[in-house]
C-alpha cells in the first residue's frame, strides 16, 4: 500500500483509559464530565482537535502530526487518567484493518495476541468471532509470528467503536488519580522548597483544585523568591493548561520582627509557624476552602514532629491539615520532584520566609502551654496579626 492510500484510511489518533474504575453510576458521569472539560481546557490552544468521550474512554482526533507528541505529553499529565494510549482510527472494513497492520507489525516480534473489545454491540460478529479471524490473518501473512495467549511480544488490541476500530499495541501510564476539582478545594502553604509542590502534585492528583498561600519578608526575602514560587506554580499546572490557580501573597515581616521579641528563641519557629497557620486558617474560613495543605513530613527538620505538629495545629478550629508527604522519605520525595520538573526551580538559592530567623536550638518537643505563654509576651502581636491578615494579603491568578 503506499503512503498517501494509508493516509487517507488509517488516523493517528490518543485513546484514554480512566482511572479509579470502580466508580458507579452518578459518581462515574460526573467524573467524565469533569474529566472532559478539564481535556478541553488543556487542549484548547490546538484548533483542529475533536475530543470523543465515551463511558470508559475518551478519543482525541484530528490532531495535527507535527504537535502529536506535545499533544500526549500534556494528556500524560492530566489527573484521572489510567492510560494514555497511541492509537490508530481506521474505517469499519476488515480489510482495511488488515492493510493497515501489513504495513505495521514489525518483523522482530516473534508472539502475538489479538485483544478485542465490542463496544458496539451491533457489529456482526462477536468479540471472540472477531480474534479468531483476525488471529487467522496474522498468522498466515507473517510466518515468524506464532499465538502466545499468556506472554505475547506484540498485543494487537482493536476495540470496535460505532464509526471505526481502534487499533492500538501498546498502553502508557497515564498521571493516574482523579479529574482535578472533583474533590474539593485546598489552600496549599507553598514555600520555595522541595517539598510543598511535590505535596501540591499530589493533591492534584486526587482531584483537588489547589490554590496556594506564600509568605515572604521584605527586605529579607527577595523577589526572586517569590517569583520562584510563581515559576513553581506554573509548571505544577503546565502554564496554567491544567489549570489557573490563585496565589495569596502575604507580607509577613511585621509578624516576624514581632515574633523575634520572644524570651525562648527555642520557640521561633513554633510560633511562626502558629502565625502561617492562622493566617490560612483565616483565608480557609474567608474564602471557604475545604482544607489547607502542607509539605511537611515527619521527622525531617524540629518543626515537623508530632509534638511541633500538634503544638503548631492548636491555633485551628476545625480546619483540617492535609499532608501528603508525612510518610515519605526524602529521597522520594526529590524523585518526585525530579519526575514532575519542579526540582531544579526549587534549588535555586533564594531564601523564604522559613529560612531566614532561624534559630541556634529550635526545638524539637514544643508544649502548647509554653508556646502560649510565649505569645502573651508579645504585647503587639494581635494588632499586628489583624493588620497583616487586613492589608498584607495580596492576590493573584499565576
Ligand atoms: P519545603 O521544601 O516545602 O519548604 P521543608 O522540608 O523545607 O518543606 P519547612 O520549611 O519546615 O519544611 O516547611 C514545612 C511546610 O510549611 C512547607 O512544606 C510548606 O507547606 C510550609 N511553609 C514553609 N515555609 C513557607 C512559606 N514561606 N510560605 C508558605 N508556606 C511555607
Ligand atoms: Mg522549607
Amino acid at each position: 500500500m503506499t503512503k498517501r492510500s494509508r493516509a487517507t484510511i488509517v488516523e493517528k489518533l490518543i485513546y484514554i483509559k480512566y482511572g479509579e474504575l470502580t466508580l458507579k453510576g452518578k459518581n462515574r458521569r460526573e467524573f467524565v464530565t469533569c474529566l472532559y472539560n478539564n481535556v478541553k481546557k488543556a487542549l484548547a490552544d490546538f484548533k483542529t482537535i475533536k475530543i470523543i468521550r465515551q463511558f470508559d474512554s475518551m478519543t482525541i482526533c484530528h490532531i495535527a502530526k507535527t504537535k502529536y507528541d506535545k499533544v500526549f505529553s500534556i494528556v500524560k499529565a492530566i489527573p484521572g487518567i489510567a492510560y494514555v494510549i497511541e492509537g490508530y482510527g481506521i474505517g469499519r472494513d476488515e480489510n482495511k484493518l488488515h492493510a493497515f497492520l501489513k504495513t505495521t507489525i514489525e518483523n522482530k516480534k516473534q508472539t502475538f495476541k489479538v485483544f478485542t473489545k465490542r463496544s458496539d454491540k451491533s457489529y456482526p460478529l462477536d468479540s471472540m468471532q472477531f480474534s479468531r479471524n483476525l488471529g487467522g490473518f496474522v498468522l498466515k501473512n507473517f510466518k515468524n509470528l506464532s499465538v502466545d495467549i499468556h506472554k505475547p511480544d506484540l498485543k494487537i488490541n482493536v476495540e470496535i467503536k460505532e464509526d471505526k476500530f481502534i487499533v492500538y499495541f501498546n498502553k502508557v501510564k497515564g498521571c493516574g488519580g482523579f479529574p482535578l476539582g472533583i474533590n474539593g478545594r485546598v489552600l496549599m502553604l507553598i514555600s520555595g522548597g522541595i517539598d510543598s509542590p511535590v505535596a501540591a502534585s499530589l493533591l492534584m492528583k486526587k482531584g483537588f483544585h489547589v490554590d496556594f498561600l506564600t509568605f515572604v519578608s521584605p527586605p529579607h526575602t527577595s523577589k526572586e523568591a517569590e517569583n520562584k514560587v510563581r515559576s513553581l506554580i506554573k509548571q505544577l499546572t503546565l502554564d496554567g493548561r491544567l489549570e489557573k490557580p490563585l496565589l495569596y501573597i502575604c507580607k509577613f515581616t511585621d509578624l516576624q520582627h514581632e515574633i523575634s521579641h520572644i524570651t525562648n528563641h527555642s520557640y521561633q519557629i513554633t510560633i511562626m509557624r502558629r502565625y502561617f497557620f492562622r493566617i490560612a486558617q483565616h483565608l480557609v474560613k474567608t474564602q471557604h476552602y475545604d482544607a489547607m495543605a502542607t509539605g511537611e513530613s515527619l521527622g525531617q527538620v524540629a518543626s515537623q514532629t508530632i509534638e511541633s505538629m500538634t503544638t503548631i495545629s492548636s491555633v485551628l478550629d476545625n480546619v483540617v491539615v492535609l499532608r501528603p508527604l508525612l510518610t515519605y522519605d526524602k529521597i522520594e520525595i526529590i524523585q518526585l520532584a525530579e519526575k514532575i520538573n519542579t526540582y531544579n526551580i526549587s534549588i535555586l538559592p533564594y531564601p523564604d520566609a522559613c529560612s531566614m530567623f532561624v534559630p541556634a536550638n529550635p526545638t524539637t518537643k514544643p508544649s502548647l502551654a509554653k508556646a502560649e505563654a510565649l505569645e502573651k509576651e508579645l504585647m503587639l502581636i494581635d494588632e499586628i496579626y489583624k493588620r497583616v491578615i487586613g492589608k498584607h494579603i495580596k492576590r493573584e491568578f499565576v
